[in-house]
Parts: structure tokens; C-alpha cells; sequence
């Protein structure tokens, strides 16, 4: 049955559907454009560590990102959202695919074949936020060390400059200057996550992949922080990558969304088009789990509880990835097939083989079930 599949890596995706196969063809629109990207971790036993297998955490994606534009990736813990986002800032060096980034000037680049040294250019220019602001900043440091620490390494500024210039990044992510010389414990979790964002605005990037930015701060913390992230980005001319679990924090910060599910993307659309009008039941039932404020609404809402864990990315499930929790499948097709991400609608993609015909609830406005 293996021989029958299809892979979202050589369907008709979004980059496929309008480019050659190989080299480095790079839609017009786009900053970056991750082309079947595999990341495969060997799973190693015995006395010779011999390979008995793979992790599959990321299995032929393909999205690109426009400048400017936000993007949105989102799916369980385990779907392979962040191994993604560190694939792109090549942390890990990737099973297959491409990955290409269009500099300043126009020209486009491969970021997977590049050495360190040559990463060296593009890390100035693609830097991350992540998700614990207290453990991914050193207890040791003082905020001026910690935001002028690029700056140092890089050679771009020392002394009395780096500390006008952290003086002015601080001021922009809205902390006051005059802590510089304080440590992050003195610092609350937000305002811990405001010196991991001057931090990683130090060497002026263009691209930003915020991975669960604010996924441990409190509700009213996260709506400051995506405010700052949004005037950050009009400011600067920023273009995120925006890495999350929930769909009600994508909602307000993303311009288009991608679903991952067990490695792969499920769905893919603009984001008022998504929640409106999910085309993959998996999407379908990360939306019925977005809060909803509205109490006269809320009761209208069926929240859809998924039977079963996510499939384990070394050991994936037959067919359609989805398909053992799936309350649409077929039992046939469905357990057989592997669907592959296809256009449904204009510039909406979904990896379901009954997208035309399922009726799936989505939310209309923020928090109001369709
Ligand atoms: Fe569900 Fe079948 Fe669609 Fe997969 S292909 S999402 S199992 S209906």
C-alpha cells in the first residue's frame, strides 16, 4: 500500500502549484519559502547505535511567507510546528527540502546547504523569540549584557554605544531604560518576554519566527505583547513566523494560518477564511476549543474532544494521518490514502479527501460559531 501513497511534498501545494521542481525558483511574493521540507531524527538501539528507524517530525512542508505578512503555524505539542522554525534558522540541519530566503538586495539563497559560517550574515537578518522568556534569558546577565550581546559578537557596537543602543531598544519594546543593569529575575514574565524581543530586534532582522512567544504569559499579559509584536512589525517592516498551539492567539496577530498535524501541514488559508470556513475536520476541532467570551454564545458551542493522542511522528498511522480520530472518516479510503494537501478554494489548501462535501463548523467573527 506504501507504493500507492501520496506525499503533501509532491502534491499540487502551494509552491508547487506554481513552480518548477528544482532549483532555486522562489515565488515573486515571497521573503521565504519552505519547499518539502523533511526533518528526520534517526531513532538509534542496540550496542552499535544502529538506526531502527525515524522520527518523522517534519515530513514535506511547503509554505512561504511574504514580506511584511504574518504567518501563523499551529498544531499540537508534537506536530512538529518548532522543529520547523528551527529548521528555518538551521539550529538542525534538514533531512530534505529547501529552504529559501530572498535577502534585501533580491537575491535568493538556500539556507540548507550554507556552513555556520556562512549562516553567520543570515542569522542577522532571522532571529527567534521562544517561549519561556526566563529560561531562554541567563540568570547571570544583566539586561544590558543580554540585549547588547549581538551587538558584542557581532561587532556592531561596545561600551557607551552598545548601551545607547540598548537604552533605545529597551525604550521601543516599552521598558525603561534606566533597568539596564538589573537581572531578569527583577522582571516580571512580560516584561521578561519584552527584553527576549529587544533582544532579538538588536541586529535589525527582517524575519522573526516567534516560537509560542506568549504561550506562558497570563491572557491580559499576551494581549500587551501581541500589540507590542504588531507595532513592532509596522514599525520595523518586520515579517513573522508565528509559532503556536492555541488558534485564539493566532486569530489576532496572523494574516494567514497553516495546521500542522503529525509533520505535516493539513491546512493552509487566510486567517479570517479558516476560522470562517475550516475545510479539515482537524482544524474544525482545534477551533471548537477557541474561548469564547460571549456567555449567550458560548452555550451555542460545541467544543469537539478529539478521541485518542496525536500519533507518534516515528510510528504514523496509515492513510490519512488523522484518520484513527477522525469522526468523519471513512474506514476505507480514509485508513488507505494518504489525502494530499490540495487547493479546495482559492489560495485555501487542505489535506482531506472529503473537504467538498463535509459541512464543518467554523467561527465567524472572533469567538462567534458559525
Ligand atoms: Fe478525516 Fe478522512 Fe478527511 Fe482524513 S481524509 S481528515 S480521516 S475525512
Amino acid at each position: 500500500m506504501a507504493d500507492t501513497i501520496r506525499h503533501n511534498g509532491d502534491a499540487a501545494t502551494p509552491d508547487s502549484a506554481h513552480l518548477p521542481a528544482r532549483g532555486l525558483a522562489m515565488r515573486d511574493d515571497a521573503m521565504l519559502q519552505v519547499k518539502s521540507l523533511k526533518m528526520h531524527f534517526p531513532i538509534r538501539r542496540g550496542f552499535f547505535r544502529q538506526v531502527v528507524g525515524h522520527v518523522k517530525a517534519v515530513d514535506g512542508v511547503n509554505f512561504f511567507i511574504r514580506p511584511g505578512e504574518t504567518l501563523g503555524l499551529v498544531g499540537e505539542s508534537g506536530c512538529g510546528k518548532t522543529t520547523t522554525g528551527r529548521a528555518i534558522i538551521r539550529a538542525y540541519h534538514p533531512t530534505a527540502g529547501e529552504i529559501l530566503y530572498r535577502r534585501k538586495d533580491g537575491t535568493v539563497v538556500d539556507l540548507i546547504p550554507k556552513t555556520n559560517k556562512e549562516l553567520k550574515s543570515y542569522h542577522r537578518e532571522i532571529r527567534m523569540i521562544f517561549q519561556d522568556p526566563f529560561s531562554s534569558l541567563n540568570p547571570r546577565m544583566p539586561v544590558l549584557e543580554i540585549v547588547g550581546e549581538p551587538l558584542k559578537v557581532n561587532g556592531i557596537a561596545k561600551g557607551k554605544e552598545m548601551e545607547d543602543r540598548v537604552a533605545s531598544l529597551l525604550r521601543r519594546v516599552g521598558l525603561r531604560p534606566e533597568y539596564m543593569r538589573r537581572y531578569p529575575h527583577a522582571f516580571s514574565g512580560g516584561e521578561r518576554q519584552r527584553i527576549g524581543i529587544a533582544r532579538a530586534l538588536a541586529l535589525e532582522p527582517r524575519l522573526v519566527l516567534c516560537d509560542e512567544a506568549v504561550s506562558a504569559l497570563d491572557v491580559s499579559v499576551r494581549a500587551q505583547i501581541l500589540n507590542l509584536l504588531e507595532d513592532l512589525q509596522a514599525e520595523l517592516d518586520l515579517t513573522y513566523l508565528f509559532i503556536a498551539h492555541d488558534l485564539s492567539v493566532v486569530e489576532y496577530i496572523c494574516d494567514r494560518v497553516a495546521v500542522m498535524y503529525v509533520g505535516k501541514l493539513v491546512e493552509l488559508a487566510a486567517t479570517d477564511e479558516l476560522y470562517a470556513n475550516p475545510q479539515h475536520p482537524y482544524t474544525e476541532a482545534l477551533l471548537s476549543a477557541v474561548p469564547q467570551p460571549d456567555p449567550a454564545l458560548r452555550s451555542r458551542k460545541q467544543r469537539i474532544v478529539l478521541e485518542g493522542e496525536v500519533p507518534d511522528p516515528a510510528n504514523p498511522p496509515s492513510g490519512c494521518y488523522f484518520h484513527p480520530r477522525c469522526p468523519y472518516s471513512d474506514g476505507t479510503r480514509c485508513v488507505n490514502e494518504e489525502p494530499p494537501l490540495r487547493e479546495i478554494s482559492p489560495d485555501h489548501y487542505a489535506a482531506c479527501h472529503y473537504s467538498e462535501t463535509l459541512r464543518l463548523r467554523g467561527v465567524v467573527a472572533p469567538g462567534v460559531v458559525a
